[in-house]
């Protein structure tokens, strides 16, 4: 990946997404579908893999620039890549934010990571503002570096609005292509609550600008989604179609029943290959079928939900998600938190 175009050309140009996008997370270690089923199978056009797993192997370190993430995965559609953050987050990573955002350039991802800094909600306002700072520098300092690829302005702040609008406000102002939302995760995995991931969401949209995507990191629950995209956000990405077949979970757009849950088949029946072909029953006691039948859940959620906004009845297949949502998870907080910041819409 050695042609490198003059930065002034090149630099923050957005490869075309059709949005929203939904971009399954490469697990090599996936032993129910792999990613050239995830093409031939499932239609798959853009994924999320993780660079620092290549870029800590020492081998991959060497080789992957010359060779290409997209020869080595044989994948070539979009490669949006993460830069080891969450790792970074969970145990110290000698890691530079330099040597990191150039090995996904030079491996010729399109879409890359800064090594931004998780913020988790028990941070601090004054840990959460340090870390927002040091965060900012190095989009900065990503920015400068990257020639082709697209860099990922990630928004932090943790659990603190001010500072979320802050960095929203910072990122247009350092005009990023791209934006993700960072370390939202410990907030929507809560019940499905809407209330706090909701209101940055809104914010965030009104601050940058229209064209510029948003990215939630870590979002693959197709009863969640319509939502965040009516909030505003454009990509998701998420290995949850995996975890939760691991679990027995089995996806629906109205919200993924657990194992051993009835499922009311009166209010949903599968239209997946899997479930036509072999019934839910069969499906949910086998973890490949059920891999599957979840890829293709989120899949096509995020199908039903592009032609939703296309033909601007959004807001009722939202009503429709939610009638069927609550019914089945009467405790569910989706509805009650949805209404709350539905309210000011
Ligand atoms: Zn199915």
């Amino acid at each position: 990946m050695s042609d490198r175009s003059p930065a002034a050309d090149t630099r923050g140009r957005l490869p075309a997404l059709t949005t929203p996008l939904f971009l399954p997370v490469f697990e090599p270690e996936n032993p129910y579908v792999s990613l050239q089923e995830m093409q031939e199978d499932f239609g798959v056009g853009a994924i999320m893999v993780n660079a620092y797993f290549l870029y800590r192997r020492k081998d991959l370190r060497r080789s992957l620039p010359d060779r290409g993430v997209k020869d080595y995965l044989g994948f070539g559609g979009l490669v949006v890549t993460d830069s080891g953050a969450f790792q970074a987050f969970r145990s110290r990573l000698y890691l530079r934010n330099r040597s990191i955002v150039r090995f996904q350039e030079d491996i010729g991802a399109d879409i890359v990571s800064p090594l931004d800094v998780m913020t988790p909600p028990w941070d601090n306002v004054k840990t959460a503002e340090g870390k927002l700072g040091v965060t900012m520098q190095r989009i900065e300092e990503g920015l400068s570096i990257t020639r082709r690829a697209t860099l990922i302005g990630v928004q932090q702040g943790g659990r603190f609005m001010e500072l979320r609008r802050r960095a929203a406000e910072g990122l247009a102002q350092l005009g990023v292509s791209y934006a993700a939302l960072g370390s939202l995760v410990p907030f929507f995995t809560r019940n499905h609550h809407l209330g706090f991931v909701g209101e940055v969401m809104a914010e965030a949209r009104g601050i940058l600008a229209a064209e510029v995507p948003i990215h939630l990191y870590g979002a693959g629950d197709p009863v969640e989604l319509p939502f965040y995209v009516a909030l505003g956000c454009d990509v998701f990405d998420s290995s949850s179609f995996l975890h939760y077949a691991r679990n027995g979970s089995y996806m629906t757009p109205y919200g993924a029943v657990a194992e051993g849950e009835a499922l009311d088949e009166a209010a949903f029946t599968c239209p997946c290959p899997y479930c036509r072909e072999r019934g839910s029953r069969q499906v949910r006691r086998d973890a490949a079928l059920l891999c599957r039948h979840n890829l293709w859940t989120v899949l096509a959620t995020v199908d039903t939900i592009r032609t939703h906004v296309e033909e601007g009845t959004l807001p009722g297949y939202l009503d429709e998600v939610l009638r069927v949502h609550q019914a089945w998870f009467p405790a569910s907080m989706l509805g009650p938190s949805w209404r709350g910041a539905g309210a000011e819409e």
